[in-house]
Formats: structure tokens, C-alpha cells, sequence
């Protein structure tokens, strides 16, 4: 049997907000029987976003992470809420709106806070994957109508067949610890969940000060080689996807004509190393740093 899952590319979230609007249009004083109550005008939004920075000034990586209810397999807000929510054949779960009613414990039931309390209404509420509109034959939810820059796409095929997706995309959940088996899939979501190790590279050519590009950057952790790069023409080069805290690291960069350096890294989040200027094998044979 198929189901719907949804894949959502966090590399292509610019913030616009047009996503949240959309659901906030369809779902707020429109009632959809069998599906939903009016969704209320104030208070938590049914899909949110949220922003991590990472790095420090220039080397800064700002992106944008969509949350809505998780359409999960495993639900722990249904062990909680009983008959007042279900879940489809094709997946998606909905609150049932007269059963849940004055339920207001289902909302601390979502793990990933999906849940949202229409005060108004005295309603658990939350995002049911616009199921009214796949069931009249949208093959795609409002929001990803209403992104510009194809973030979402929903697909309804077999679990085996998002299983292998899932994989071969490297294609992640949120939170898989909690054991809720997600369908909401997301690709790219290194940029919330892993650190970088960047920096900007320069050396003294013709006595001025210069970014080097095109310089060889070889990171390494306990001897072993974790990751390898080349400046860009700002200089500039980033080590991506590592672990957070993940203790101790040593860069090393070389460039043929403008000399090398090595510096020690520890790595807790994103790090920007500053400015590396490299040194000539005549000046000194290597020089190390300590930086955190
Ligand atoms: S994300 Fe929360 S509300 Fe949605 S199915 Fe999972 S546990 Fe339930
Ligand atoms: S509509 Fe698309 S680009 Fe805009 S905030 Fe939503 S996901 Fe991001």
C-alpha cells in the first residue's frame, strides 16, 4: 500500500514564510468536516520555522528549518489521546476535532511539539498533511504550492520503496531517538544537526597580504584524515558535517608557492579559525596554534 511521506530540502529554505502563510489561509475560520476545526487567528502556527547560525563573521551559515506534525508510524500522541486521534491507511494521522475536544493534555503527547492548543475551540490541533486536499486529488500539500524555491515534495509510495530513498538520499528524521518513526524526511539537515571547521587563508605575496586560493586543507583527528579542501578565491575553505564536541582536531594547510601552516582545533560547534597566514619552509619549518 502506498503512503505519503514528505522529503523537505532544508538547502533550499530562503525564510520567506510564504509556507506558514499558506497553512494559516487554508486552515484559519475554514472548517473541513471529517478533517478539521477552524484553526485559530492567534497563537502557535501549524508549521513553524526555525533558524540556526553557525560559524562566525564571514564565515557564517544561516539556514531554515521547517517543522510541522510528523505524520509519525510510531505515534506517541496517539498512545495518549485514545480513539481521538487516527491514523489513515495512507499514513497521514489526524486529530479527530469532536473526539479531542477539551484534550488539552494531547498537546504535551508530541514529542516534537507538534501539536498546537486552539484556545478558542478548546482544540489540540496540528498539521494533518492537508489530507482534504489530497483527497480530492492534489498531489501536493499547500505548502509546497506555495514555495518558491521547491523545498517540499510530497511522495506517496510504498514503505519499502521510501526506505530505499531514504538511504540512497542520505535523506534524515528528526529525532529518530524518540523511536516515533517520522514520515517527514529531510534532506540536508547536516546544517542543524553538524559542526564545520573553516577559515581564511593568506599569505604575504609581494609583501601584501593576500588570500591564498586553491590552497590544500587537510583536516585530521587522532593521525586519521577526516576531511580535505581547497580555499576558495576569498581564501576562504570549510570542513563540514562533523560531529559536535567531538574533541580535538588538527587542520593543515599547504599551498606550493605561498608555504603551510598547522593548527589545532577543539571542536564544541562551528568554528571559524580566523585568518591562517601561511609561512614559507624558509621562515620556519611549521607553525602550530592552539584555537577552541
Ligand atoms: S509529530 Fe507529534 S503530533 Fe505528529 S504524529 Fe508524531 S507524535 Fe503525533
Ligand atoms: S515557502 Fe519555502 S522557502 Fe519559503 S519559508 Fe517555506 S519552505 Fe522556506
Amino acid at each position: 500500500m502506498d503512503k505519503w511521506n514528505l522529503i523537505i530540502n532544508v538547502d533550499r529554505c530562503d525564510n520567506c514564510n510564504n509556507c506558514v502563510l499558506a497553512a494559516k489561509d487554508e486552515y484559519i475560520g475554514n472548517e473541513f468536516p471529517g478533517y478539521s476545526a477552524p484553526a485559530a487567528k492567534e497563537g502557535a502556527e501549524l508549521i513553524t520555522i526555525t533558524r540556526k547560525m553557525r560559524g562566525d563573521t564571514p564565515l557564517v551559515d544561516a539556514a531554515y528549518l521547517i517543522k510541522m506534525c510528523n505524520h509519525c508510524d510510531n505515534a506517541p500522541c496517539m498512545k495518549v489521546a485514545g480513539d481521538a486521534i487516527r491514523k489513515r491507511e495512507d499514513g497521514i494521522v489526524i486529530i479527530d476535532p469532536e473526539k479531542a475536544k477539551g484534550r488539552k493534555d494531547i498537546v504535551k503527547s508530541c514529542p516534537y511539539g507538534a501539536i498546537v492548543w486552539n484556545e478558542e475551540s478548546e482544540l489540540p490541533q496540528t498539521w494533518y498533511f492537508d489530507a482534504h486536499l489530497l483527497d480530492q486529488g492534489w498531489t501536493q500539500p499547500r505548502c509546497a504550492q506555495s514555495c518558491p524555491t521547491g523545498v517540499f515534495e510530497a511522495v506517496k509510495i510504498s514503505d519499502d520503496e521510501m526506505a530505499s530513498r531514504a538511504e540512497a538520499e542520505d535523506l534524515e528524521v528528526l529525532q529518530p531517538q524518540f523511536g516515533a518513526k517520522p514520515r517527514v524526511y529531510y534532506r540536508n539537515l547536516y546544517r542543524f544537526s553538524k559542526c564545520f571547521i573553516g577559515a581564511t587563508v593568506i599569505a604575504d605575496i609581494a609583501g601584501v597580504e593576500e588570500c591564498v586560493q586553491g590552497a590544500e586543507v587537510t583536516l585530521f583527528q587522532s593521525d586519521s584524515c577526516v576531511g580535505m579542501a581547497k580555499t576558495d578565491a576569498f581564501g576562504e575553505f570549510k570542513l563540514d558535517k562533523l560531529d559536535p564536541k567531538s574533541g580535538s582536531y588538527t587542520v593543515k594547510v599547504q599551498h606550493p608557492d605561498h608555504g603551510a601552516l598547522e593548527v589545532k582545533a577543539t571542536l564544541n560547534d562551528s568554528l571559524y579559525l580566523g585568518e591562517m597566514k601561511l609561512i614559507k619552509a624558509s621562515a620556519t619549518s611549521r607553525s602550530e596554534t592552539e584555537k577552541a
